[in-house]
């Protein structure tokens, strides 16, 4: 790639005329900086963009939020949560419903400030929304981690986690045709760019792993559009992403957690898609297993965005009825999800 000019690359995919190729990111921050860098509209109409589950917020089913407030409506109980989550509505309402109703529902910043307000109050129990990729997954671990260290027991975790590999192949083999994945580039940081070589082996497409810099998608796409057809990985984001990823991450990760089943929204259960906590750290746990039921709100098509088969704007409420300040689904809520991302940026 290196011979190749930023202005040849382009040139060469506003110019692209050969058969239609569909690129999927699958890393919210990835769907945001191609909207923020104006990316889509870079390219020729055969090169199509798809923005897949990669928005931790949209792909977490609506069983996760119903049991969060109902722990939020429990005695001496407090639910912690980051912002997006707060707005995501469960079956009948979201956890800023239920704050509103009186529940005790508090936003926070760093999941450390868990452990911090946890140790400050002993008397009073917190469950933290412990929802995210691979990504997050260690920091979780480091909660748990400092809670056995500060023998903290008022503390405990409703997880969501979930991992890329088998959604991967899910969404290939049963979601819209999809010809080479820009891999995630926070998600590869852990767990390394080898992560996808058998994984493209198997579903014969090409993986490129980028970071998120305008230059650097463009290249990124460049060398999916040249690898149409074939398997392969390629890292464009070495200065962060190594071959085996950060092994003292995944050492931890691996202490804590194991793989598991999990649920996604629009999706149903997916085999060796999660993370739940290992057994003997489930006094940890708030009731996560089993949380598999799923309520889209009327309407929303976020199922089919998430895998590719139709674009935000085919969702007939797309902008009438859901924007960002009043969403209908769970992919407009967050600012990495896909249907924010487009209204925002007013890609088509
Ligand atoms: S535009 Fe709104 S209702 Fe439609 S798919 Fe997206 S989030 Fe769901």
């Amino acid at each position: 790639m290196a011979e190749v000019t930023l202005s040849t690359i382009v040139k060469e995919l506003k110019e692209y005329d050969g058969e239609e190729v569909r690129i999927m990111e699958v890393c919210g921050t990835h769907t945001a900086a191609i909207s923020e860098n104006g990316i889509p509209a870079m390219l020729s109409p055969k090169i199509k963009l798809i923005s897949g589950p990669g928005c931790p917020v949209c792909v977490t089913v609506t069983a996760v939020i119903d049991k969060l407030i109902e722990l939020s409506m429990e005695e001496d109980t407090t639910v912690l949560t980051f912002g997006d989550l707060i707005r995501v509505k469960g079956t009948n309402k979201s956890l800023a419903d239920a704050k509103a109703d009186g529940a005790s529902v508090m936003m926070v910043y760093s999941p450390m400030e868990t452990v911090k307000l946890a140790k400050e109050n002993p008397q009073h129990k917190y469950v933290f929304a412990a929802i995210g990729f691979e990504t997050t997954t260690p920091v979780y671990a480091m909660v748990i981690e400092e809670a056995i260290r500060e023998n903290i027991t008022n503390l405990r975790l409703l997880t969501s986690l979930k991992t890329m590999p088998e959604v991967i192949k899910w969404v290939v083999k049963d979601g819209g045709g999809i010809d080479g994945f820009i891999a995630p580039g926070h998600v590869s940081a852990i767990t390394g760019s080898n992560e996808y070589e058998a994984l493209s082996k198997e579903l014969g497409i090409p993986f490129v792993v980028s970071g998120f810099e305008g230059p650097q998608l463009l290249a990124t796409i460049y060398s999916l559009v040249k690898m149409k057809g074939k398997s392969g990985v390629k890292n464009m984001y070495k200065s962060v992403v190594k071959p085996e990823g950060n092994t003292t991450a995944k050492a931890l990760v691996n202490k804590y957690f194991e793989p598991s089943d999990s649920s996604w929204r629009g999706m149903g259960k997916i085999k060796g898609s999660g993370m739940v906590l290992r057994e003997e750290y489930r006094s940890f746990d708030a009731g996560s297993i089993g949380l598999d039921e799923d309520h889209m709100p009327a309407g929303c098509k976020c199922a089919s965005v998430l895998v590719g088969k139709i674009s935000p704007n085919e969702c007939p409420l797309f902008g009438k009825h859901c924007t960002p300040d009043n969403a209908h689904g769970a992919c407009m809520v967050s600012t990495e999800g896909s249907c924010y991302n487009y209204f925002v940026s007013g890609r088509k």
